[in-house]
Order: C-alpha cells, then sequence, then structure tokens
C-alpha cells in the first residue's frame, strides 16, 4: 500500500490533513443504471483539474464508495478495481493523486458497517494512516455522504452535481447541518485554497449565493 507523510498543519489548508470524496456525481457523472465497465465512467467537468490542485497543496486524497452492484453480483469486485485502477491512472495522468480507493461491496440488506451514512469506511482509513478525522474534509453529494462523514467525525461539504441538488433540499429535514455547500469538487477546491475553511463546521446557509462562487 502507498505510503503517505502528511505534513503537520498546512497553511494553505488551514489545518486540513486530507480530503474524503465520493465517487459517483462527485467524480464521475452519476448513473441511473450504475457504473458496470470503463465505458460508462465519465468525469465530471473541472474535477480532473481539481484533484490536481489538492495534489500541489499536498492533501491526501481518499475515496469512499458505496459499490453494491458487487454484491448484488451485477458486478465482479476485480472488475470494479479495475475500473478504479484505470480512473486513479487517469488522475494520476494530469497531476492528481488518489492515495486509496475504498469501497463497499455489501447491499443495504446485509447491515455491514462501512456502507455509508455508516463511517466504517473513513474510520478504517484513520486507523490504518493515521488520519486525525477532525482534520479531515469529506466531499459528497448525498445527505448520505454528508451523514457518514459527520459520524466519522469529519468535516463536511455536500456539492451540487450528482444528486446534491435533491439532496442540498432534503437535509435539513433529516436534521442534517454544519456543512459546506459548493457547485462542485472544483468550488470546494477552490474554497480551500482560499483559505475559506478556518472552522470545524460550516455554515450550512445560504446555500446558493455560496454555490455560486
Ligand atoms: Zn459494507
Amino acid at each position: 500500500m502507498m505510503q503517505v507523510t502528511f505534513p503537520p498543519l498546512l497553511p494553505t489548508a488551514k489545518g486540513l490533513q486530507a480530503i474524503f470524496l465520493d465517487r459517483d456525481g462527485v467524480i464521475n457523472e452519476r448513473r441511473i443504471t450504475h457504473v458496470t465497465r470503463w465505458e460508462e465512467f465519465a468525469f465530471l467537468p473541472g474535477v480532473k483539474a481539481a484533484l490536481a490542485r489538492l495534489a500541489a497543496l499536498g492533501l491526501p486524497v481518499f475515496i469512499v464508495t458505496n459499490q453494491a452492484i458487487v454484491n448484488r453480483g451485477i458486478v465482479a469486485r476485480e472488475t470494479i478495481e479495475a475500473i478504479h485502477a484505470r480512473m486513479c491512472a487517469e488522475i494520476a495522468a494530469v497531476g492528481g493523486a488518489i492515495v486509496k480507493v475504498a469501497f463497499c461491496p455489501h447491499r443495504p440488506d446485509e447491515q455491514c458497517g462501512c456502507r455509508k451514512p455508516a463511517p466504517g469506511m473513513h474510520l478504517d482509513l484513520a486507523a490504518h494512516y493515521g488520519l486525525d478525522l477532525s482534520r479531515c474534509l469529506m466531499v459528497g453529494d448525498s445527505c448520505s455522504d454528508v451523514i457518514a462523514g459527520q459520524a466519522a467525525g469529519c468535516r463536511t461539504a455536500l456539492v451540487l452535481t450528482g444528486q446534491g441538488r435533491e439532496d442540498v433540499i432534503r437535509a435539513p429535514a433529516l436534521g442534517i447541518g454544519n456543512f459546506m455547500i459548493a457547485a462542485d469538487l472544483a468550488a470546494v477546491v477552490q474554497r480551500i485554497e482560499r483559505q475559506l475553511i478556518p472552522q470545524i463546521v460550516y455554515p450550512a446557509t445560504p446555500a446558493v449565493a455560496e454555490a455560486a462562487d
């Protein structure tokens, strides 16, 4: 497994130590029928450049993704891993870096501890890589991602790509607050670069106005 060393406190990132990213709807286009082969994987606009900027900031990036299609028998584990290898290679080709792609293969009925909104993947990565979760930012496009990130003790951000535009409306009714709202991953990275992340939690409003930056 790749060895990573973490800088003590990044002045450019206001103490952020690492970034967790959801995959579908954050990195690639969310599909109704899921990604079962590389030809169905489409990077969202600006994502590869944003990942290169995170690498330039020295921020390690981890991906945490639910892939129940594995245990549903729709796609083989090896196929998912091959898709992730290709994804990581394309990201690396533009100067980005993914330290580790963690995925949960379980179906909801298996009641595992790693399927988001459970925080198992975050906790496992933190234990393995020595992460301080309070200094990590979880970025997702769904309420489930925000719940998982907050359950793990992370700072959280909801992007309005994928199903984000629907879930940003659902969030208050689910009792979810204190997360950053941004148009897309590039906008999150821009805010990190501007050092607008000085606190553990984020004001939940104003949503749309902040998403415009
Ligand atoms: Zn699981």
